[in-house]
């Protein structure tokens, strides 16, 4: 029954001289991603609104589940379009449309009617009424509520004539690309994929990096983190992955430093390394997925020692929230059945019994001193032999 989608966009609009990029933005991404599936789409922007008019072979929850993809779309309405004629057709259209779309319904309601062509007979005004008298009349169980109705008629005079009433949630946001490069750094746990999809969803468009440490992490749990960079890029676009082989750094820390240090320098030498590629990439910052608290590496302290580590700013989306809060969104975006997988990730498998959880970072400097003699040599082999691939 439909013929088109209006999308709502919340926070673009309030945008100033600059809203047309994102508009623009918006409008590309929808194109971009409805392209990959059945159906003539055709992505309109007139006076500040975004409509995508569906046509051909198109499926209707399809698409919904793509615009459900696109960051920056707070609302999807489906709008039926009707002919336009005179005020009995549109009166006869709007029963039949509630006979469709609410059949049975004995709600609360208000018209709201908008004339984008000035040329129509009547004004917006003698349009509400007109609706809502005829509405009355073929539905007397329904009642006129103009302050909090359930059910808000909208009614666009235009070409044609729109009318929708109901609002399918988006993911909200910005549109990706609008708001430069990070570079995530992706493990195959719950939290990191869901702190890039943060990220993401703010506009910023995302490389990652990924440290295993063969032949002590598998390849099926290599692969789980590509499956996951996809699961994040059918939301943020594809993802340069950068996959380091740490297993030579992690062996020197474990043979030289002391064993409760070892997590904390661990994550130092991922810090260095992913901001390599983070410079080489033209990203702004690091992303990471820790949150106050939630094991010894993530105390106050051991953030303090790991940032200590690089020169760009940190971004951690996650830093107020629950390991619950987190599983909720992880399980809502698709990524927590990947990463309840039960491979090995290379943090656990050198890891110390009784890890400090208030680490000075005069004195993990100091321990890292043990690994001056070869350490730098060990990173560089690391960064020339890194595979990257484009996740998506
Ligand atoms: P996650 O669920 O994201 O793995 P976690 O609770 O297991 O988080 P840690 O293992 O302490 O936390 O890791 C903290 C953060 O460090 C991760 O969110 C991620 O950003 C980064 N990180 C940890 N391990 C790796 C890895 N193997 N490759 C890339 N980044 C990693
Ligand atoms: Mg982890």
């Amino acid at each position: 029954m439909y013929n088109s989608f209006l999308i709502k966009y919340g926070e673009i609009g309030i945008k100033g001289d600059n809203r047309h990029l994102f508009e623009d933005a918006l409008a590309k991404r929808i194109r971009t991603l409805l392209a990959r599936i059945d159906g003539d789409f055709d992505v309109t922007k007139t006076r500040g609104r975004i409509y995508v008019n569906c046509g051909g072979n198109w499926n209707f929850d399809e698409t919904i589940d793509v615009l459900q993809h696109v960051f920056g779309i707070v609302g999807i309405c489906p709008v039926v379009i009707y002919e336009k004629g005179d005020i009995e057709k549109l009166r006869a259209d709007i029963v039949s449309y509630i006979s469709e779309e609410h059949p049975g319904c004995t709600s609360t309601f208000k018209v709201k009617a908008r004339r984008v062509d000035k040329e129509y007979p009547l004004t917006s005004m003698e349009v509400d009424a007109e609706l809502g008298e005829a509405i009355l009349m073929a539905y007397p169980s329904m009642k006129v509520d103009v302050h909090d109705p359930e059910i808000l008629f909208d009614v666009e005079i235009r070409d044609e004539i729109y009318i929708y009433s109901k609002i399918i949630p988006g993911p909200g946001g910005m549109p990706i690309g609008t708001a430069g490069k990070a570079m995530l750094l992706l493990s195959g746990g719950i939290d990191s994929p869901v702190a890039g999809w943060m990220i993401a969803k703010r506009g910023v468009t995302l490389d990652a990096t990924y440290f295993h440490a063969p032949p002590y992490t598998s390849e099926r749990a290599k692969q789980k983190v590509v499956d996951l960079a996809k699961q994040i890029a059918a939301y943020a676009g594809p993802i340069r992955l950068h996959i380091v082989n740490f297993t030579d750094i992690q062996l020197a820390i474990y043979d030289r430093c002391p064993h409760n240090e070892l997590t904390i320098i661990m994550r130092r030498y991922m810090m260095k390394i992913a901001e390599h590629f983070a410079k080489e990439d033209g990203d702004l910052g690091l992303v990471t997925g820790e949150s106050i608290g939630q094991v010894a590496s993530q105390t106050m302290q051991s953030l303090f020692c790991t940032d200590a580590a690089c020169t760009m700013p940190v971004y951690r989306p996650l830093i107020g929230s629950d390991k619950n809060d987190i599983s909720a969104i992880a399980r809502k975006i698709g990524t927590y059945e990947t990463s309840i997988l039960p491979y090995e990730d290379c943090c656990t498998i050198f890891v110390a019994k009784h890890p400090v959880t208030k680490p000075i970072l005069s004195v993990i400097e100091k321990s890292e001193q043990k690994l001056k003699s070869d350490i730098d040599d060990l990173v560089r082999t690391a960064i020339e032999q890194t595979e990257t691939i484009i996740a998506k």
